[in-house]
């Protein structure tokens, strides 16, 4: 059922299991709020060879439309699995909240943080130079 968000990845197949194996482990109400929404999308970046090795995306940007498209990084396919599908459970946060906060965690990235987790994909430990 969710195919429809995979189309982007038919071109990089080790992403296109990764971004599956979050969606599949989402709560059942967050799998069906983004399938109830059209405006929920998630799509592969554009490769530029030789362009910096980040995974991370800049949070959308506002509220409503552009705050739940998830874009997703092709490197995503080749780094560790589980920093990989903890990125991707902390995008589909962000998505999830409209990029705002979460209860009491009026800070968005420590509330994409702490939905992911909660989602059982914490951010894994020993991460030299990357911040969320
Ligand atoms: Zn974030």
């Amino acid at each position: 059922m969710f195919s429809v968000y995979l189309q982007d990845f038919q071109q990089c197949k080790p992403l296109e299991r990764r971004v599956l194996h979050v969606l599949e482990r989402l709560p059942k109400e967050v799998q069906q709020d983004f399938l109830d929404d059209a405006r929920f999308t998630v799509s592969l970046d554009n490769y530029v060879p030789g362009e910096g090795s980040t995974v991370f995306m800049a949070a959308p940007g506002g509220t409503g439309v552009s705050s739940r498209s998830v874009v997703l990084k092709p490197r995503l396919s080749e780094c560790d699995e589980a920093f990989s599908h903890y990125v991707i459970a902390h995008e589909f946060a962000h998505a999830y909240l409209r990029n705002g906060p979460w209860g009491d965690i009026s800070n968005t990235e420590d509330a994409a943080n702490a939905l992911a987790a909660s989602w059982g994909f914490p951010l894994p430990g020993k991460l030299p130079g990357i911040s969320a």
